[in-house]
Order: structure tokens, then sequence, then C-alpha cells
């Protein structure tokens, strides 16, 4: 049995950040990894799937670039090209994680592990004990259960495409189904959305998914409404989506599922150690990142809060800064975070969406600002989509406490705005602060 001061199981966002950070206050460290480092963001997440935005991106201002006087032409993207000099700049990366790890002294164990008690875990041929363990498994995207689904890949199978499908329908409505929609669509792919309701990005400001849906119909997108699937029928590239109410949709040359992440935490052998689970999975944690057994911890996806990268990183320094820093106080706050949807245009967001503050405050607490334009870029450009932003305020300060913007640089913009509602900034902080000029941020500091 070896003995560590920290057992940390999963070598992903949270798992890497928390070991790392425990390991430079002189904790002795054994991290468990089965698969790649870096977990999902790395590998099968947000990295791979910005390359891909890039390039759908630059097909857009190619596009776009006969406005601005150039005469080209997007027609001859390599997605293979493409696809290995991802794959190699994902290798470099998790060589780096490797070598971070051996320079603070992490022991990096690969293999699969599970809890033989609540201080042991077993990995491989290994047996190992801490008093503080951590639990980073994150999650797993999910098939629904009706047949024909495993005919379709999930983002997982995105990004093993070594060939862009001429015919894709990508189901779901959460950001990674927009944003694969949207990659897809203007890399030249045929591409049919279809959602169970009538809407989108349901966890956001209602605005945002509705300008979504109407930017991606304007861009060629079908958009299938209450389309519950029922089945999956057909052979790959040939494949047709029955939905529950009789209609059929297709044929396709590929069917993606983006219809939700579970948690991954089948293998590990909660009940040996007394690790509780929500009704869906999640590992439930306090605000300390403490399960329901003393001495272990949840982070990161795996806890289905918030699951995004930096919220997974942030956690886990936090908790290793607690546990190991002297910092007893430490902890996540869940509030405020920013995201973006790397959509075309992407969106970015932070704080509480209209529906929430009317609810949380009541409606006459609340003031909402808002703006819709066509961005000076596409002044010169065919194709106009519109730029929205929003502005939540509660009280009679009107303090800012919701920001959300769909348009071109919304995801570079939204970062220090964050800043700002994390501060509590009122309306007339905004106001105050003078604009940069001409950009599409500036119209959220002169609003009216
Ligand atoms: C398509 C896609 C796009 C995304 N885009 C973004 C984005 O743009 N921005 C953003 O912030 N977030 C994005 N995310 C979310 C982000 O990837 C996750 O929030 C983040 O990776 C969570 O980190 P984690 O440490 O909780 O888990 P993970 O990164 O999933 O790491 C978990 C690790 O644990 C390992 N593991 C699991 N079980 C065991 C076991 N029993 N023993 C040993 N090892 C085990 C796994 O192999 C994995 O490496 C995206 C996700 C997806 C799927």
């Amino acid at each position: 049995m070896s003995a560590f001061d920290l057992i940390v199981i999963g070598g992903g966002s949270g798992g890497l950040a928390a070991a790392q950070r425990a390991a430079e206050y002189g904790a002795k460290v054994a991290l468990l990894e089965s698969h790649r480092l870096g977990g999902t963001c790395v590998n099968v997440g947000c990295v791979p799937k910005k390359v891909m935005w890039y390039a759908a991106d630059l097909a857009e201002g190619l596009r776009e670039a006969g406005g601005y006087g150039f005469a080209l032409t997007s027609d001859a993207h390599d997605w293979r090209l493409l696809k290995d000099k991802r794959d190699a700049y994902i290798e470099r990366l998790n060589g780096i994680y490797a070598a971070n790890l051996a320079t603070r002294g992490v022991t990096l164990i690969r293999a699969r592990a599970a809890f033989a008690d609540r201080s042991t875990v077993i990995a491989g041929a290994e047996r190992l004990s801490a008093p503080h363990i951590i639990i980073a498994t994150g999650g797993r995207a999910v098939l629904p259960g009706i047949p024909g689904a495993a005919q379709g890949i999930t983002s997982d199978g995105f990004f093993e495409l070594s060939v862009r499908p001429r015919r894709v329908a990508v189901i779901g409505s959460g950001y990674i189904a927009v944003e694969l929609a949207g990659i897809f669509a203007s890399l030249g792919s045929s591409v049919a959305l279809v959602l169970r309701t009538g809407s989108a990005l349901k966890q956001f400001d209602a605005m945002l998914g509705d300008s979504m849906l109407k930017i991606l119909a304007e861009a060629g997108v079908a958009i299938h409404q209450q389309a519950v699937p029922a089945a999956l029928e057909g052979e790959p590239h040939e494949l047709t989506l029955l939905t529950r109410d009789g209609r059929r949709f297709g044929p396709f040359d590929c069917v993606l599922w983006a219809v939700g992440r579970a948690s991954a935490v089948a293998d590990l052998n909660l009940p040996a150690a007394g690790v509780a689970c929500d009704a869906e999975g999640f590992i439930q944690t306090d605000r300390y990142q403490v399960t329901s057994a003393a001495g272990i911890y949840a982070i990161g996806d795996v806890t289905g809060r918030a699951q995004l990268t930096p919220v997974a990183i942030a956690a886990g320094r936090r908790l290793s800064d607690r546990l190991f820093g002297g910092q007893p106080d430490r902890y996540l706050d869940y509030h405020n975070i920013p995201t973006v949807v790397f959509g075309h245009p992407p969106i970015g967001t932070v704080g509480l969406t209209e529906q929430a503050a009317r609810e949380n405050y009541g409606d006459s607490n609340v003031a909402v600002f808002k703006s819709s334009f066509v961005p000076m870029y596409h002044a010169m450009t065919d194709h106009k989509p519109r730029c929205d932003m929003k502005l939540v305020t509660v009280g009679p300060e009107r303090r800012v406490v919701g920001v959300h913007v769909i348009g071109p640089g919304a995801d570079e913009m939204m970062q220090g705005f964050a800043v700002a509602v994390r501060m509590g900034a009122t309306k007339a902080d905004f106001d105050d602060t003078v604009a940069i000029h001409p950009t599409s941020a500036e119209e959220l500091v002169t609003m009216r």
C-alpha cells in the first residue's frame, strides 16, 4: 500500500488543477487517470471544438470577403488536414500536462480507479491510501434509449470524423448542439437542428436562444421544432430520424446526439466509500466540495454544477488552497460565472437571465435595457445578422445582475464585463464609462 497526502481520481481540468496546486504546497500527491491527460476539455471538448470554430469562422470570413473587395472562395476546405493538425496539437498538449505533473512531483498512475473504502483506492495493481481523496472523473455524453440510437455519434464522435459529412442532423438544444451545428453549417454541410421543444439554449436568457435560432435558420440550417426522436433507421450514411409525432427527417450521412451528459461514476464503487449521488447520478457536495463522506471531495462535471472547464479548475485550486495552503475558508462561489457559446456569431453571457431576475427580485424591481443592431462589419457584407444585447438591472440603484450578448466579438467582450458584474457595478457605472469607438461593445455603455 502506498500512502499519499492526496489522491486525485481523474486527470481532466479539475483533477490536474487540484493535484498541481496541492503539490505546489508540498503535499505528496497521486493522480490517477485511465485515459489521456487533459480530460474532456483538451481531448474531446473545448480545445478541439475551438479549433473547429476558428475554421468555421474563417469560412464565414472567406464567404464575406467579397463585400470587402476580395475575390475568394472557401470551397477547398480540407477537413482531414485540419483534423490531423488538430490531433497533433492535442497530443502536444497531452505531453505538456504530463511534464507539468512531473515537474511538480505528482505521481501519475495510468489506471482506472475504484474505492476499496473511505481512504483506500485501487488503481490497476496498485493500492493507495490518503486522508484526502478528490473525485474529478467528469462526465460522458449520453445516447437516448430509442431504437437505432447507436447508429448516431456524440460529440466524442464528432472529433473522430475524418471527412466532413454532407448531410447532418444535430439533435439537441444545448450549447454543444448549437455549436456543432454551426461548425458543420459554416464548413459547408447541409444541417438539420432537431429540437424537442420550440426553443434552444434554455438555460440562457431567452433572447439569446431566440436570436441564435433565427441566425442559424438564416444561414440555411433547417430547424425542426417540437420533434421528439422515436427511432433512428437505416444504414450509416443513409439515416432517417423518426419522431414521436410520425415525422421522418433525412436521409443523413451523420446523426449527432447532443442530448445531455451524465456523470462518470459507474466504475468508482462509490458505496464502498459512502459517497452519495443525487437522483440524476451527480455527486452532491457542500460549498467546500465535501461529499457525504468526510475526507472525500468532488469537483467539476461529476458534481453536475456549471459544467465548464474554468469552474472545474477554480473548484480544484480553491479546494487545494483550503486543504494544503492554509486558507481554511476558501471555496468557489458559483454565482456570476461568465460563459460563451461558440456559435456564429458567438454568445457571451454572465449573471442572471431576465426571467431569473424577475423571479428573484419581483417585476417592479427589475429594469432591462436592450440594443439590437447590425454590426458595422456587416455594413459591407450581403449577410446582415443582428447583434442583440441586454442588460438586466435590479433595485433603485440599478445594479447590473446580467449581461447577455449575441454578436461578433461577444466571446472576447464578456470577460471584462464579468468583472464589473462581480464587483457590483450599476447602470450608472456602465454609463459613466467612456465608450470604445467604433465597436459593438460600446453599445453596452451607451444604452438608454
Ligand atoms: C463538446 C464539448 C465542448 C465543450 N466546450 C467547452 C468550452 O468551450 N468551454 C468550457 O469551459 N467548457 C467546455 N466543455 C466542458 C468541459 O470540457 C468540462 O466542463 C471539463 O472538461 C470538466 O472537467 P472535469 O475535470 O470535471 O472532467 P473531465 O475533463 O471530463 O476529466 C475527467 C477525467 O477523469 C478520467 N476518469 C474518469 N473515470 C475515471 C476512473 N474511474 N479512474 C481514472 N480516471 C477516470 C477521465 O478519463 C477524464 O480524463 C465542453 C465539453 C464538451 C463535451
